[in-house]
């Protein structure tokens, strides 16, 4: 798909700065905190940051990853997020073009950035997020692929199949194994994809779930739990088959 210069160069500034709000979003939404205010302090110094100290990663590179201020060292993954929103923004343009599916599919890939972040962090994918994403999905849906009806039964696939699984696994084992966040956010990935995606969704993220876990286990010859919440592996999941999965199920088709 091609892409025109300045179209390129618009996802590039417009990938970068909202890379700087998911900043905030990660940060704030797990604690409760609003968006919008107040704005932006240094944690350590208290010190409020100007709008030139708030310029994606370029202020990072001019203050020498420090805070202006008090000198103390400011975290790598603030900029490290700002380069992979705008890296996730050019890819988006060049799978999807200069079409209106493009603006539904980076509002997707956004929020599924901002659950794997907070989920890795805090084993938490939160309402704020995955209940307004699940309207949000349905509504684009409606009017851009993969249409209402296919969404409407990805949201009640997505969420049944993960509320099943975790019923089964409550029963069996008595623990709870699948947070009710994760079915939240995969009735979401449903809405926005459809049905067919979202079993593509499952099956890539319970195939690296699986992988990672059982590296985890043998390198550590530990017990059957391991840290990475199953909440990373969807968003990853989800944002490969929103870019990729129509050729992962015409690939996978094809054995048939
Ligand atoms: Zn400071």
């Amino acid at each position: 798909m091609n892409l025109e210069p300045p179209q390129l160069a618009l996802l590039v500034i417009l990938g970068l700065a909202v890379g700087s709000f998911l900043n905030v979003c990660v940060h704030r939404i797990p604690l409760g905190q609003s968006l919008s205010h107040p704005g932006s302090r240094c944690p350590s110094c208290g010190y409020a940051l100007r709008w030139f100290d708030n310029v994606p990663v370029v202020s990072y590179a001019l203050l020498g990853g420090k805070c202006r201020q008090c000198r103390v060292p400011i975290s790598i993954r603030y900029p490290a997020i700002e380069v992979a929103t705008m890296g996730l923004f050019v890819l988006h343009g060049v799978v999807f073009g200069w079409t209106p599916l493009l603006v539904p599919r980076l509002v997707f890939a956004c929020a599924m950035g901002v659950l794997f972040a907070v989920d890795l962090e805090h084993h938490l994918l939160p309402d704020v997020i995955t209940l307004p994403g699940i309207v949000l999905g349905l509504v684009a849906s409606a009017v851009l692929p993969p249409g209402l009806v296919d969404a409407l039964i990805g949201t009640v696939v997505g969420g049944g199949v993960l509320w099943l699984v975790g019923e089964a696994y409550y029963r069996y084992t008595g623990h709870e194994g699948m947070g009710g966040g994760d079915v939240k956010m995969l009735a979401m990935v449903g809405a926005f994809l459809g049905w067919k995606l979202v079993l593509v969704t499952l099956v890539l993220s319970s195939l690296s779930g699986s992988l990672i876990g059982l590296l985890v286990i043998t390198a550590k010859r530990g017990g059957m739990k391991y840290a990475l919440p199953y909440g990373t592996f969807l968003a990853l999941g989800a944002l490969a088959a929103s870019l990729a999965g129509g050729p992962i199920l015409d690939w996978y088709l094809s054995f048939y």
